[in-house]
């Protein structure tokens, strides 16, 4: 049911994580890099293997697509056809993310990648908003702060917010409290990747520097106390479930703990984290989590309506995506409204 909705939303989606294999080869055209011609063998540099076994083995994983991202025209081409892509598969909105100091390799500056991106979203069919992901790292404190402040100077312009992400369980999360208190400073609305890698601990210092939202925070469950806060605050999470499976967190579906969060009064919404990495897209992954825990459609639009809530959409277009959902949502239960 959930993949033929045409009320999607994904507020967790990396960029360089979700290009697909046609426009893997559109990028290398543009810019002369030669791929693999067999398309089996060029999947297999796009997807994670299926003996992936964490976090760290799965981000080697964005080795090719990032490399095939590094000027500015291939960065404006993907994300205007990752979105079409995506209006194709019924979303209606979607937030991209991506990590602006990757992109340097061939001397891009963070804010032409960010241009970039930008205007490639500008073309595309369906309306978005773009995240800009600081990264876990050793040493590159200035890079992230750059990222920062180009959150700044561009938010409300296309970027809505700022995100950490990266190997959580090698760069625990509150060694970067001092970027967002810059962000806190500039007034940059941040959410944080937290509880995927690395434990409750990680959830609750993303909580205590003030994020708009959790990127996963599934393993705050490990923790009553941390599970109770995120309820009490009311931060949604958006929960990956085929990319938790992909870097180990659970070994079956069974295991995401969706019962239990929708039991603890957690504000869950559906997303797809990598949808060229992790084979999926927002819709699969809300078929998997209806097809795996029986949900019922009051439940299906309730996790939609969280994302619309949750999402960094000016008001009058959360209006549109809420009446959009519960059209489509209602029209499959025709005794209930919404
Ligand atoms: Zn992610």
């Amino acid at each position: 049911m959930a993949q033929t909705l045409h009320c999607l939303i994904d507020l967790h989606l990396h960029l360089d994580g979700s290009l697909s294999a046609e426009t893997a080869r559109v990028l290398a055209a543009m810019q002369g890099i030669e791929l693999p011609r067999d398309a089996a063998e060029l999947d297999r540099m796009l997807h994670c293997p299926a003996g992936c076994r964490d976090l760290n083995e799965y981000l080697a994983c964005f080795t090719l697509p990032l490399s095939l991202l590094q000027t500015g025209d291939a960065l404006r081409e993907a994300a205007r056809r990752l979105l079409t892509e995506l209006a194709d598969k019924g979303l209606l909105y979607a937030e991209l993310r991506f990590a602006p100091q990757s992109h340097g390799q061939k001397g891009m500056s963070q804010e032409q990648a960010i241009q970039a991106v930008l205007a490639g979203m500008q073309e595309a069919p369906i309306p978005s908003r773009l995240i800009l992901c600081a990264m876990r790292g050793a040493d590159n404190e200035a890079a992230n702060r750059e990222t920062v402040q180009l959150a700044a100077r561009y938010r409300g312009r296309g970027v809505a917010a700022l995100d950490l992400a990266g190997a959580e369980a090698i760069f625990p999360t509150g060694q970067f409290a001092p970027l967002f208190a810059l962000a806190r400073e500039l007034g940059v609305p941040f959410v944080v990747h937290a509880g995927e890698a690395d434990g409750p601990e990680s959830v609750a210092a993303a909580l205590d520097m003030g994020p708009r939202r959790i990127g996963h925070g599934v393993r705050a469950l490990e923790d009553p106390a941390v599970t109770a806060r995120l309820a009490r605050e009311r931060v949604p999470l958006t929960v990956c479930p085929t990319s938790n499976l992909d870097t180990r967190v659970f070994d079956r579906l069974e295991d995401f703990p969706l019962r239990a969060m929708l039991d603890a009064g957690l504000v869950v919404t559906v997303n797809s984290d990598n949808m060229a990495v992790s084979g999926t897209d927002a819709g699969q992954e809300l078929q998997r989590l209806t097809d795996c825990f029986g949900l019922r459609t009051e439940e299906v639009r309730q996790l939609l309506l969280n994302a619309a809530d949750a999402s960094f959409a000016d008001e009058s277009l959360k209006q549109q995506l809420r009446a959009a959902i519960c059209r489509e949502l209602a029209q499959e239960r025709t005794e209930e409204s919404c």
